[in-house]
């Protein structure tokens, strides 16, 4: 059993790690995409205002573009969110070398384009617009990053309605568009996204209200934000469990989505390209065969929407992005799994315990049993051999009384004497068995009221007195002139100290003197003293730790054939313990040993008040000196 515990100790131990590590991975996994999705949905609200304002949700074939103020005014008439668009700039490249930048602002009510001075919120974008106009001008094109985080703004270059005739759109499969020599800047609304978008997207997609166990933020050029609002450990900013890093990129891929009118979808059969996929210049495959929208192609030379590699691409410094960080509340996904693995560990090696300690348990009282069994098979065989010796001495005394073998009167009494005396001894021996079974059984039940002590004394001498005489002993009885009362069961407490003589006398030298002295206790203890000194050989070292046990006899008493059941001691100590008293030893090897009972006191003039029962408990005190 202990080797199987080993095992399945080892084994929990392996599976515990086991399901701990899966468990890292599930939750890490999930986190991851839950982010992905936080960043998809994100990403799709910036693609979506960027199709609008570059093409429109109603596309159809051969159709001319509607023109732009209209598809601005469609944005704030019709988009799910209008109010990610905080401002919407046209703008128109210089005509000439040193020319400057025609920036028109778009307004509602009604919808019109008003020309502006260069507004400073769009000093951000200027550089990278002028860059990408010279190197057109200079031949080198250069690709166009249409996401400005840190601002926010989202640049678009302008389509307008095709001025030539390709092939495509001879087949009937293209839309009619070209690009305009400028771009859309739509300048987004930092606050609404803080303080709705993306609460709205964390709670969407991590469920922070009902299952709080994670962290969220973001953070990248001009944003950090964070979930729950409040405190947040510094780690989630700078050592999060999960972060995913694609939060605010243009999908060029998936402009088929927002298109509303399915009638510029190709025919199945004829595979094409997503112009506009190249202006982002990001890395994008487009869907090879059916459902690919055609949104713009570049048809001058050197166009800056066609190619890969340059600024953004592949190849070229990656457009900032906003990150999604998630952390464990528990100040790591690691933590709080290493937590959980401890908790597991804990329950199931507490199982284990549970069982080794109840395995132990089980060993313990099958010994005990064991022990108890041997206990009781040699008390009866002890028992039946006390009884046969007296029963022997009794049967051949009344055979011989019978048979008439005896008849000198003197003779006859001597007989009636022995067979008294081994009567006697079988009913003491009968009565300590019936004792101790009830306090085995829980049944005895003493009766414990104030009582004269030297009453008790007395009750106990004369119950000794036919074995004094057997022994020729003497015993002597000093005490003090008054004794006090004590608070006892009288007759337990008579044979209590019955059995201390009895056993004074067996144990005792040749021929036995006994003292019983009765004090009261000094020192302010409320108890009395009752010792019974022998002048016997005392108890042997190996004996004495032992003498109090049920059925234990000395080595003494059984090499000397001394009889006895090894209860009476036992008896003794369960009385006295239920009294509240006690008992003590004292031995001298070779000058004999003295058993003390300490009794408890009864309150003052307790007996006092009833003398029948002090007449009942003392009988009249006799001579102390019993002779033998
Ligand atoms: P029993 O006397 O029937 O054997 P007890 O429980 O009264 O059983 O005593 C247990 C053992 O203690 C005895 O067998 C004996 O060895 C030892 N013993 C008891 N009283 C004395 C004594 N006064 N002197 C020496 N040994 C004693």
């Amino acid at each position: 059993m202990a080797v199987l515990l080993g095992v399945l100790a080892v084994l929990q131990y392996r599976w515990v790690g086991q399901l701990s590590a899966d468990e890292r991975e599930r939750l890490r996994s999930h986190a991851d995409n839950q982010a992905d999705n936080l960043t998809e949905e994100f990403n799709r609200e910036l693609t979506r205002a960027f199709f609008w304002l570059q093409v429109g949700p109603e596309l159809q074939r051969d159709a001319p573009l509607d023109d732009e103020v209209t598809r601005y005014a469609r944005w704030y008439a019709a988009a799910p969110r209008p109010e990610l668009v905080k401002t919407i700039y046209r703008l128109s490249e210089p005509t000439t070398e040193k020319g400057p930048w025609v920036v028109e602002r778009f307004a509602r009510d009604p919808a019109r384009l008003e020309v502006v001075a260069w507004p400073a919120e769009l000093d951000p974008v200027k550089p990278q617009l002028q860059q990408t106009l010279d190197a057109r001008r200079n031949a080198t094109p250069q690709r166009l990053i249409p996401t400005i985080a840190s601002m926010p703004a989202l640049v678009i270059p302008r389509l307008g309605p095709s001025r030539e005739q390709s092939k495509e759109r001879a087949e009937g499969r293209n839309l009619t568009v070209s690009p305009l020599n400028g771009y859309t800047v739509a300048v987004l609304d930092r606050p609404y996204i803080e303080k709705e978008l993306l609460p709205q997207l964390v709670e969407r997609h991590f469920r922070l209200s009902q299952d709080p166990s994670v962290y969220v933020g973001i953070y990248g050029p001009g944003i950090a934000f964070s979930a729950p609002a409040g405190q947040v450990p510094a780690a989630l900013r700078s050592a999060p469990d999960v972060a995913d890093d694609d939060l605010f990129e243009i999908r060029f891929f998936e402009f088929r989505r927002f298109v509303t009118d399915r009638r510029v979808e190709p025919p199945p059969t004829v595979a094409g390209t997503i112009g506009a996929a190249a202006v982002a210049g990001r890395p994008v495959t487009p869907p090879s065969g059916a459902n690919t929208i055609i949104v713009a192609r570049e048809t001058r030379g050197g166009n800056p929407f066609r190619g890969r590699g340059g600024q953004g691409g592949p190849g070229g410094p990656p457009a900032p992005h906003w990150n999604v960080h998630v952390l464990h509340r528990a100040g790591s996904l690691d933590i709080a799994v290493s937590h959980a693995r401890l908790r597991n560990l804990l329950v199931s090696f507490g199982v284990l315990l549970l069982l080794g300690t109840s395995m132990g348990l089980v060993l313990m009282t099958t010994g005990r049993a064991q022990r108890l069994a041997a206990q009781q098979i040699e008390f009866v065989a002890g028992v039946s051999h006390e009884l046969r010796t007296p029963l022997a001495v009794i049967r051949s005394a009344a055979e011989n009384l019978a048979d008439g073998v005896v008849s000198d009167p003197k003779q006859v009494k001597r007989y009636g004497d022995v067979i008294a005396g081994e009567g006697r001894r079988l009913t003491q021996m009968v009565e300590q068995i019936m004792e101790f079974a009830g306090f085995e059984s829980g049944r005895a039940t003493l009766d414990v009221r104030p009582a004269d002590l030297g009453g008790i004394i007395e009750e106990a001498l004369r119950g000794a007195d036919p074995l004094v005489r057997e022994h020729h002993a003497t015993i002597e009885r000093r005490s003090a002139a008054e004794l006090p009362a004590v608070l006892v069961d009288p007759g337990a407490v008579s044979r209590s100290l019955q059995n201390l003589i009895v056993n004074a006398l067996k144990y005792g030298g040749t021929p036995p003197a006994v003292v019983v002295e009765a004090r009261r206790a000094e020192g302010g203890r409320r108890e009395v003293s009752v010792t019974v000194s022998d002048n016997g050989a005392g108890i042997a070292p190996r004996d004495l730790p032992h003498i109090f046990e049920p059925f234990y006899r000395g080595g003494d008493a059984t090499a000397r054939q001394i009889h006895g059941s090894g209860l009476g001691l036992s008896l003794v100590k369960r009385i006295m313990d239920q009294l509240g008293g006690r008992i003590t030893v004292r031995t001298d090897a070779g000058k004999g040993s003295a058993f003390t009972l300490h009794l408890p006191l009864a309150p003052e003039g307790a007996l006092a008040g009833s003398a029948a029962d002090r007449a009942a408990d003392a009988p009249a005190l006799g001579d102390p000196r019993v002779p033998a």
